[in-house]
């Protein structure tokens, strides 16, 4: 007799256990829509401390205790002591709202559990994958292009920039250099971007290998585009210095300030010595389908490889994101054949043939829904939405008083500093980090910071096409305030009831505690307060 398994319930997924799973479902998905819709503030403001003692409290070893008790205990624990990234001020990182077709399509495809590397196992989904790489090849301009959906933007920025190198240690009878050979051309491979340009690229440089100094930073104009002269300038004295153009990575969307380098003239450049020109369009490819700013993104087809994040500016659950290139032979350098998954001989589409992973997430599922729900122009609109809300937003502090705005911006970011007259530039530094760790303590409005030119300032990064222009201003009006408080030597009142107030009894001693002063609070400044 076979031991029966230790649970309250039929732990697997199969035809016996699915009423069971609808059911169980069905609670999980009840219970997050009521938590969405009572969310009254992005996070509940709970200190880490607090929160890793509910984590540590769990015991991991315990019998168990059946499906329903156990999600119920993940949903007090996880759900309630989450970021919401839908509320209105949700303004930090670029975590975006998601489509509600795309989330019904990631509980089917979480379900069903397909793995797309081998068309045995994947059947319909390789072909649906496949198809949506054509369409969004179509939308950059790659007739007859190729790719493959990954995790995120790191992993696309990977694969290009291996792409890239595979490319650059390949000798003149097209064989792949080996031995001495590449390792003299490796140790002399150059990358060529902006110190805009995403971390990713110079930990890719890492990863694949590539000397410490092998990733050479390209000058911008005052505003963070990549300046086209000096990256020819560039190319020139690279090729002139004995070394090997890899690849040029120009961004489309910087994380920061959402500046679109000039793609034409980037290309132009790069055709001229015949360097790879790799797109990252993590952020700014959502423009693709913007029924009034595509042309921004005018001159990306002339690109070898490009990098779009679905889980950005699609509107997609994480993860969601795609490696395009514009001749499918350069993609070939990925394939590694294993016997027992797909043999050379094969003949057959195995999407693993294209991928640095091997058993990988249908994550197209949810694009295609979400395309299929909202349609391509539909998720365009939500793009454009998010820009002109930036752009209403940079208008409105052109001349605030306080708030003096760091950098324009093409997409949807607000770079901004509080400064007003009064207040020196190293207190407005000094102001930065601590106005954000009091928002955030508090739960009320979540903002970012980060670093231009040298000096911190905060920053919105606004991907929510149903925020108004009121909802920002008032996340700026609590901005306003804890600069004030911390100026004045108090803290933000905490006078909105936080969501996780009666859901858990231990965290209304935290709401009652998170409006308390932060350990890295400024000292009062006598001249800021008069
Ligand atoms: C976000 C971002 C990335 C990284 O993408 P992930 O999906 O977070 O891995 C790369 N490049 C740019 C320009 C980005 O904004």
């Amino acid at each position: 007799m076979p031991t029966p398994l230790p649970t309250a319930t039929d732990p697997l997924l199969r035809g016996p256990s699915s009423a069971h799973y609808a059911a169980t479902l069905h609670d999980v998905v009840d219970d997050v829509a009521a938590r969405i819709a009572a969310v009254s503030q992005p996070f509940c403001g709970a200190s880490r401390a607090e929160l890793a003692e509910l984590v540590d409290a769990v015991d991991l070893d315990a019998p168990g205790v059946g499906d329903g008790p156990a999600l119920r205990e993940v949903a007090d624990l996880y759900a309630s002591h989450a970021v919401w990234f839908h509320h209105p001020a949700y303004a930090a990182h670029l975590n975006c709202p998601v489509t509600v077709s795309a989330v019904g399509a990631e509980a089917m495809l979480a379900a069903i559990n397909t793995s797309v590397d081998t068309y045995d196992q994947s059947t319909v989904a390789t072909l649906m994958e496949r198809r949506l790489v054509e369409w969004t090849a179509e939308r950059i301009g790659f007739a007859g292009g190729d790719g493959v959906f990954t995790s995120g933007g790191t992993q696309s920025n990977l694969q290009a920039l291996f792409l890239a190198r595979e490319q650059a240690l390949t000798g003149a009878d097209g064989a792949r250099l080996v031995g001495g050979e590449r390792r003299d051309r490796l140790a002399r491979l150059r990358v060529l971007a902006t110190a805009a340009s995403h971390f990713s690229v110079a930990k890719s440089a890492l990863l694949l290998g590539l000397d410490d100094d092998a990733v050479i930073e390209v000058a911008t104009d005052a505003t963070g585009r990549m300046d086209p002269d000096a990256l020819a300038a560039a190319l020139v004295a690279t090729v002139r210095r004995g070394d090997v153009v890899m690849a040029v990575v120009a961004t489309a969307g910087t994380t920061d300030r959402g500046r679109i380098d000039p793609l034409d003239q980037i290309a132009d450049a790069c055709d001229a010595v015949g360097a790879w020109l790799h797109v990252d369009a993590a952020y700014g490819g959502g423009l693709l389908v913007s029924p009034t700013r595509r042309h921004l993104l005018r001159g990306i087809e002339r690109a070898r490889s490009v990098t779009v994040d679905f889980h950005k500016t699609f509107f997609q659950p994480v993860s969601s994101s795609a490696i395009v290139v514009r001749e499918p032979a350069d993609l070939v350098r990925t394939a590694w054949h294993a016997d027992y998954l797909n043999p050379a001989a094969d003949g057959e589409i195995n999407q693993v043939d294209r991928s640095l992973q091997t058993t990988r997430r249908f994550d197209a599922l949810k694009l295609w829904a979400t395309l299929r729900a909202v349609g391509a122009d539909g998720v365009g609109c939500m793009v454009d939405a998010v820009c002109d809300l930036a752009a209403a937003v940079h208008a409105d502090l052109a001349d605030d008083p306080e708030l003096r705005l760091v950098a324009p911006t093409d997409l949807s970011t607000v770079l901004f500093r509080y400064e007003p007259d009064g207040v020196t530039p190293e207190q407005a530094d000094a102001l930065v980090p601590q106005v954000r760790r009091v928002l955030f303590d508090s739960g009320r409005a979540l903002v970012a910071k980060t670093v231009i030119d040298g000096r911190p300032c905060l920053k919105l990064t606004l991907l929510n096409p149903d925020v108004t222009l009121d909802e920002v201003r008032a996340v700026l009006d609590l901005v306003r305030d804890a600069a004030h408080g911390l100026l004045a030597g108090e803290a933000l009142a905490a006078d909105a009831a936080p969501p996780c107030r009666g859901v858990h009894p231990r965290l209304d001693r935290v709401a009652a505690t998170s409006a308390a002063m932060p350990a890295e609070m400024p000292a009062k400044t006598e001249e800021a307060a008069r």
